[in-house]
C-alpha cells in the first residue's frame, strides 16, 4: 500500500494516515459514504485505501503490559465520565483478563469496557473526548506526542 494524499478540500495535502490521529471521524463518515456509492462497482484509490487502513487501525497492538497482570498487553480502557468530559489513562487499561481488577477500588460504579482501537474513537462526540482517546491509543501503541506523517505511516503500514 502506498500513501494516500488529499488532493482537495479541506485536508487538501494531508495524508490520510495521520488524519486517523486527527480526525478519525472524517475518515469513517468517507469511508461509509463510500461504501454506499460504489455498491458492486469498482472501487476507486481512496475506498481501496480506507479500507486498509481503517482495518489497520482495528489491528494495531498495544506495547504496554497490564498493569494488573504484567502478562499481557493492555487491550480495553475504561473511562470516568463527568459534567466536564471523560477522564481516560493508563490507570483505567487492562488486559482481557483483569476487567475484574481494574473495576476494583476505583471510581467505576457501572465501568463499561472500551476496545483500544481507532474505532473507539467514534463512541464519543465531544471533540475534547475523541482527544483524550486518541492521546491514550498514542501511549498505549508507544508513539511519540508530535505524530508526523512519516510516524503516522509507519505506525500503520508496519
Ligand atoms: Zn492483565
Amino acid at each position: 500500500m502506498e500513501p494516500y494524499i488529499f488532493q482537495s478540500g479541506k485536508n487538501r495535502g494531508k495524508m490520510a494516515a495521520i488524519l486517523m490521529f486527527k480526525d478519525y471521524r472524517l475518515l469513517h463518515f468517507l469511508l461509509e459514504r463510500l461504501n454506499k456509492e460504489s455498491r458492486g462497482s469498482k472501487k476507486n484509490r481512496l475506498h481501496e485505501h480506507l479500507l486498509w487502513l481503517m482495518s489497520r487501525g482495528d489491528n494495531r497492538r498495544p506495547v504496554t503490559m497490564c498493569r494488573f497482570c504484567n502478562k499481557k498487553p493492555v487491550k480495553y480502557f475504561s473511562v470516568v465520565y463527568s459534567d466536564s468530559g471523560i477522564s481516560v489513562g493508563l490507570n483505567f487499561t487492562c488486559c482481557e483478563d483483569c476487567k475484574g481488577e481494574l473495576t476494583k477500588g476505583t471510581a467505576l460504579k457501572v465501568p463499561q469496557f472500551y476496545l483500544l482501537t481507532f474505532r473507539s474513537i467514534l463512541l464519543f462526540s465531544r471533540k475534547s473526548d475523541q482527544r483524550q482517546v486518541v492521546r491514550l491509543l498514542r501511549e498505549v501503541y508507544g508513539l511519540p506526542k508530535r505524530i508526523t506523517t512519516q510516524t503516522a505511516w509507519q505506525f500503520f503500514a508496519a
